[in-house]
């Protein structure tokens, strides 16, 4: 075992915390409280690679490892989780999808240009209907020649008004819709500018409010048949997939969160006096520091592992799923933590917790919800959940490809 990050790892780690420090923190508090989408950071962030961080560069990727990707998820969320979001559905949910179930059609066509950041991709499954329940959407995608004609609407998605290309999940058996078999779900490529598209942002939002969340009406849209990713009936595989990959950034990114609560937290202890001490000297304050300190290694080991075992090539949706659900849980407890550690100052957007506590809520439903996850790592202990091997899995990571 290896817990060390290799200079390429540090390098990374350096400039996305540079590059957030410098030309993203001293405007987020603005953002966030404008509501505002700033759409000049996409082209930032390519710029720096991490839009396809680790895709091959055979496919206009920078070519790191996984382990890269969860460095970059942790060090944009600790900025501002509205970053992370970008790399978890751009690179985790969408681009690793078509790197692995792609054609090599569709790789040249969407897979690259979204690596280099010139498409931005996201990923929609959740309907206004059904969420945790998959077998509840009601997309449908009725084929005629070799055409696909999409209707549904798809909710609650991030980048919904902001991306080109939406990975989306459809049934394209009506007989298997009824039956709620998911073998009867497949997956598609579409783009914005397919005709009969709409989209929009939510604006009731409350947190992550410096990223967009909307979503999208497919009204008949019209998409080849080339653009089915992977075979007829594999949609719900390859939803489950994508998860593997988001929930691994939604991991890292939570982990960042955990520790930027704790700096906060710290910093701010080291300030203020109560009972003619600074509060860092009360046990009880010192307790929730070091709360957030554990949570931060526990949860960072636990994102490393999964993303050592991607590079491996091994099979990591249990592993991942702990990591998530960990993660997200106890990034909830420190942004709790560190509000309160702020006192009435937590509770005013003059200090960054309050946006840290609003916005970690969102990780412990998206992706798999707390119960969700709870509930899956219960049935791995019991022996009710086994992961099957797919027909298509996460490519390992080689050096070579860089
Ligand atoms: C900020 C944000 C961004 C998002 N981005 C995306 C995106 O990019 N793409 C996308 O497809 N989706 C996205 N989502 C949607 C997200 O994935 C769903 O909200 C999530 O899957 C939960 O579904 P739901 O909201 O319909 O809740 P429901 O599934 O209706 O669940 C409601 C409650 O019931 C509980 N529950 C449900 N079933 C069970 C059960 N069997 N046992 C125990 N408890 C249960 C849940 O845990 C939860 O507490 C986003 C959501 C948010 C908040």
């Amino acid at each position: 075992m290896n817990f060390d990050f290799s200079d390429e790892h540090l390098l990374l780690e350096q400039t996305v915390r540079e590059w957030g420090a410098r030309d993203v923190a001293p405007r987020i508090k603005d953002l966030d409280r404008a509501h505002t989408f700033d759409p000049r950071i996409l082209p930032q962030m390519a710029e720096l690679g991490l839009l396809g961080v680790c895709i091959p560069a055979e496919y206009g990727g920078a070519g790191m490892d996984y382990v890269s990707l969860g460095i970059a998820s942790e060090a944009l969320e600790y900025v501002d989780t509205s970053l992370r979001v970008i790399v978890s559905v751009h690179v985790g949910l969408n681009s690793l999808s078509l790197l692995t179930w792609g054609s090599e059609e569709q790789k040249r066509k969407y897979l690259v240009p979204q690596a280099q950041g010139r498409l931005i991709a996201t990923f929609g499954l959740t309907e206004p209907a059904a969420g945790s329940d998959v077998r509840g959407i009601q997309t449908v995608a009725v084929q005629r020649g070799d055409r696909y004609y999409l209707t549904g609407e798809k909710m609650w998605i991030s980048l919904a008004d902001v991306a080109d290309t939406f990975l989306v999940v459809a049934w394209t058996d009506l007989d298997k819709k009824k039956a709620r078999d998911t073998s009867g779900l497949s997956a598609f490529i579409v783009e914005r500018a397919f005709k009969g598209f709409s989209s929009g942002t939510l604006k009731e939002k409350w947190g992550i409010l410096a990223g967009n969340t909307g979503y999208f009406k497919m009204d008949e849209i019209e998409v080849p048949a080339a653009n089915m990713l992977g075979r007829p009936g594999e949609g719900f595989k390859i939803a489950m997939f994508a998860l593997d990959q988001g929930r691994y950034t939604v991991a890292a990114g939570a982990t960042g969160l955990i520790r930027a609560c704790r700096d906060a937290s710290a910093t701010y202890a080291k300030e203020r006096r109560a009972f003619g001490v600074e509060i860092a000297q009360h046990q009880l304050v010192k307790q929730m520091i070091a709360e957030m300190e554990s949570d931060y290694q526990v949860s960072r080991l636990l994102w490393m592992r999964s993303g050592w075992l991607k590079n491996e090539g091994r099979r990591n949706t249990r592993e991942t799923g702990l990591a998530k659900w960990y993660a997200t849980v106890a990034s909830e407890k420190a942004a709790g933590n560190a509000v309160q550690i702020h006192g009435a100052n937590g509770y005013s957007d003059d200090y960054p917790v309050g946006r840290f506590y609003r916005n970690c809520k969102g990780a412990v439903i998206y992706e798999g919800t707390r119960e969700v996850h709870t509930l899956m790592q219960a049935d791995y202990v019991l022996g009710y959940r086994t992961d099957r091997p797919t027909r298509c899995e996460l490519p390992p990571y080689a050096a070579s490809s860089t």
